[in-house]
């Protein structure tokens, strides 16, 4: 009896529990959008759980390393204007159709790793997985054909894809690429990668191996294709798992599979260059040609096919030996094919695309990641609220005349102050205050050379201080 009781008044407490529980949760989760949206404060609530972390594939690109990034991304910019590309910036999201068509269908990018999402007028939107499909849709809408070609356009992004997030590897990354319209001949590939190596080399990289591939056209392709198809149907039961999905296809993309077993059995596989047209063939043997002319080093790679669909003749990668297993650093070939297909007029194409997280790691692994944060030219202590004043005027003057110049903006006494500003590197020091002040004067002290003179100035003649300080 008691022990029915007992057992009555357990159901009762915890029914009793579960619905002030429930009540409770509720109350809090209205307060929380309350406060969230009268705070303007992006809490996401997933599972009850309020998530203030970056997202999972996300990464902060903090002060303490994005001078890095701008160098890379300046030079890249400064290598490209010197060949003759011009900017191009296109949308983040496109329709989701212009990837499916640009990218392909069958390619791991659209089937599995695309940022795919319903918009609020029901059409479907994905996030640029890559450069290229936008660009060309860019093209196209914009009648850039009927420009003067080449077309050549370089681009600074960043892209997404559903990946698993490894070293280097991110689910939103950065690429640097370029795109060139209408020039058919191998002379703009020799020119492609001989800009790559110029501006690999311009950050100071020593060892990174480009290696070459010609796909053919998509005819002679098809021959290719169905030749590799018939050698690996005997052997698919072997393959991994995703080669086995893809392998009819797309059999080309069993080439590069990383796995061992799928590199074993391709090993002895029929070679996509004996394959090639004569027209390939002549393309091919005329960029080597051009790549020795210009100096360029390289090796053919017949097992280069690269992830996407599109590419035809000449395709390439740079790899590092550095960078984990995956060791690309830079891919891209030629797309004569690509314009057509996304229905503009049929002009042959070529580009690239660079991952900028993983050739900070190969800068890094060489030892040549330059990372030169911007520091004050000028530190300017002032002694009270008077010469605070003083203060921000003269670094106001000095800006504009190109002297990064910074004072005390958080009421620290002079001794924190100098403190201050020998911790963030300033290169001279000025304090300004008392009888010196009044006089119109101010004295300059290098923190950079210890033994250096102090230099007075009249604060009337800005330009003479901002002439010193520049030098
Ligand atoms: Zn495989």
């Amino acid at each position: 009896m008691i022990f029915c009781r007992l057992t009555l008044f357990v159901v009762c407490l915890y029914f009793v529990c579960s619905r002030l529980r429930d009540k409770i949760t509720e109350l809090l989760y209205n307060f929380k959008d309350r406060f969230a949206l009268s705070y303007g404060l992006k809490l996401y609530n997933h599972g009850g759980v309020m998530k203030n972390t970056a997202a999972k594939g996300t990464q902060d690109i903090l002060p303490e390393i994005s001078s890095a990034w701008e160098h890379i991304e300046d030079k890249f910019r400064e290598i490209c204007q010197l060949y003759g590309y011009e900017e191009i910036r296109t949308p983040t999201f496109e329709h989701t159709e212009v990837f499916a068509r640009g990218v392909g269908e069958t390619s791991d990018v659209v089937q599995k790793e695309m940022y795919t999402f319903e918009d609020k007028g029901n059409r479907s939107i994905t996030l640029r997985p890559e450069g290229t499909a936008g660009i060309v849709r860019s093209f196209i809408e914009n009648g850039m054909n009927s420009l003067a070609f080449p077309v050549k356009l370089f681009y600074e992004i960043t892209a997404f894809r559903y990946e698993n997030v490894q070293k280097g590897r991110y689910r939103e990354f950065h690429q640097l690429g370029v795109e060139a319209f209408g020039a058919e001949g191998p002379f703009i590939d020799a020119e492609m990668l001989a800009m790559l190596q110029h501006f690999f080399k311009a950050l100071g990289l020593k060892q990174i191996n480009l290696e070459i591939n010609s796909l053919g056209t998509l005819e002679s392709r098809a021959v290719y294709r169905e030749t590799l198809l018939g050698y690996l149907r005997p052997h698919k039961n072997e393959l991994c798992e995703d080669c086995q999905a893809r392998m009819e296809e797309n059999p080309l993309r069993v080439l590069d599979c990383k796995n061992d077993h799928c590199h074993e059995i391709t090993k002895s596989a029929p070679l996509i260059l004996d394959y090639l047209d004569e027209e390939s063939e002549a393309h091919f043997n005329k960029l080597q040609e051009l790549l020795d002319n210009l100096g360029v080093e390289y090796k053919v790679n017949p097992k280069i096919v690269r992830g996407l669909d599109y590419y035809s003749k000449t395709v390439f990668e740079f790899i590092s030996e550095n960078v984990g297993t995956q060791g690309t650093i830079c891919g891209g070939g030629r797309y004569d094919g690509l314009i057509k297909l996304m229905g503009g007029q049929d002009t042959p194409g070529i580009g690239f695309a660079l991952g900028e997280e993983r050739l900070l790691l190969e800068l890094e692994a060489q030892g040549v990641l330059r990372n030169d944060r911007p520091v004050a030219d000028v530190f300017i202590a002032s002694l009270d609220d008077e010469a605070l004043e003083a203060a921000q005027k003269l670094s106001q003057e000095l800006r504009y005349l190109g002297i990064r110049a910074q004072y005390e903006l958080t009421g620290r006494s002079l001794k924190a102050q100098m403190k201050y500003a020998g911790k963030q590197g300033a290169k001279n020091l000025i304090v300004l205050g008392g009888d010196e002040l009044s006089e119109g004067k101010a004295a300059v002290r290098s923190l950079v050379e210890k033994d250096k003179a102090e230099h007075e100035f009249d604060l009337d003649h800005v330009e003479v201080l901002a002439d010193y300080l520049k030098n």
